[in-house]
């Protein structure tokens, strides 16, 4: 038996986790924490029967409290709440599928409670790598990646550890706009980005997918999780997203994982790590593949990407920076407040004007993502987020 908890069970990656749940009797869910869709969450405590469940709204919590009156389940709210959740049952594992940086603090107190990661959430690596890498050394907790292209390397890993890594190979599809320049990229509209070639997600990393700004975000959870520099990474798109990335090792083998895109598989994969299990799904026919088909990523029209090589050569808070202005910028323009192109420009507007803090805690961190918003409040007369 593994006994799990999910923070984000709402959201695209904590419905897949619970779809393999349902396909795997052992692992038994613990506690539960989403921010929105009450009537979802309900019948998942229905099904699932956790023990503690935490709704982030105050409000929100409390209507979930009277619609589950009936069952022994305790229902929290807030930061703490969601910490608790992370933290408190008697989970092994947690999968943290929040979105955004409100997952660093619930990440680190589940280390702190001797607890494995299946990390989903990558800006908890992006802004505090530099203190989750040593602290799960120190808890001895795993670090098991579930995002896909992170997932493949640590499977090209396998078999290899004490080889050191030459190059990754980071795989991109280049998502919707490949091939577009900036002039075709300036009226880009939500419902345009919302829709990936060949991948079903939640709205924030859709949109990060269509800037290249989630490979921004990947080069940087790749160099935290595998220790390589950013000079080591290389981003290669591959449209059809067959390969999920690559390791390139010091005598030139190349070790690539492949499959169809289906999430389930790095998630079903950190969760029974180092077993396999059967995953019902679409296989890779060969014969139907003609050709993979390789591009260099365009970095003129996509200057997402480049940034996130500079915030993470520049190290100490300014990750953070990058990801808290592509945070604000793109809640912005999933509103329509601003245009697609203000959200890159968002980004290197508040690296520019950022002064980097050396090795900064969770509590600096945290201010500079505040910063980050107010700035970018300022500077586009946008509500506060
Ligand atoms: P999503 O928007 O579909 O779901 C996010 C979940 O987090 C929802 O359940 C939401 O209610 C919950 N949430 C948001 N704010 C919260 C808060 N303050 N407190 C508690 N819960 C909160 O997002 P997703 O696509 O599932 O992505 C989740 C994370 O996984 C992101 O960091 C994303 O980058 C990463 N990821 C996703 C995919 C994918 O295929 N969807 C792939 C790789 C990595
Ligand atoms: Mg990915």
């Amino acid at each position: 038996m593994k006994k799990l908890a999910i923070l984000g069970s709402t959201g695209s990656i904590g419905m897949q986790t619970l779809e393999i749940c349902r396909n795997h009797p052992e692992l038994v869910v613990k506690a539960l924490a989403a921010g929105s869709r009450i009537d979802l969450l309900e019948s998942q405590i229905r099904e699932f029967a956790p023990e503690l469940v935490c709704v982030f709204k105050e409000e929100a919590a409390r209507e979930l409290a009277v619609k589950v009156a009936d069952l022994p389940v305790r229902i929290v709210s807030g930061m703490e709440g969601l910490i608790e959740t992370a933290a408190s049952s008697d989970a092994d594992i947690l999968l943290s599928a929040v979105v955004g940086m409100v997952g660093i603090q619930p990440t680190i107190a589940a280390m702190k409670a001797g607890k494995d990661i299946a990390l989903a959430n990558k800006e908890t690596l992006v802004t505090a790598g530099h203190i989750i890498l040593p602290l799960a050394k120190e808890c001895g907790a795993r670090l098991l990646p579930v995002d896909s292209e992170h997932s493949a390397i640590f499977q090209c890993l396998q078999g290899n550890q004490g080889n050191s890594i030459a190059k990754i190979l980071l795989t991109a599809s280049g998502g919707p706009f490949r091939g577009k320049k900036k002039e075709e990229l300036v009226n880009i509209r939500p419902e345009d980005a919302l829709k990936h070639p060949n991948w079903s997600m939640g709205a924030k990393i859709t949109i990060d997918s269509s800037t290249m700004v989630n490979k921004g975000l990947e080069v940087m959870e790749a160099c935290w999780l595998f220790g390589v520099k950013p000079d080591q990474i290389q981003v290669v798109v591959q449209p059809q997203s067959i390969i999920h990335s690559m390791v390139e090792f010091e005598d030139g083998a190349v070790m690539a994982q492949l499959g169809t895109p289906d999430m389930k598989l790095p998630i079903q994969y950190a969760l029974y790590y180092p077993e396999r299990k059967y995953l019902p799904g679409k296989r890779l026919d060969f014969y139907d593949l003609t050709e993979i088909h390789f591009e260099k990523p365009d970095l003129q029209n996509f200057p997402g990407l480049a940034l996130a090589f500079d915030a993470f050569c520049c190290g100490g808070s300014m990750p953070t920076v990058y990801n808290a202005a592509n945070e604000w910028a793109v809640a912005q323009f999933l509103q329509r407040k601003i245009g697609y192109l203000t959200i890159a420009e968002s980004i290197q507007a508040a690296m520019e004007q950022h002064s980097v803090k050396k090795d900064p805690d969770v509590e600096e961190i945290l201010v500079t993502e505040k910063e980050t918003y107010e700035f970018l409040n300022r500077r586009y007369g946008q509500g506060i987020l």
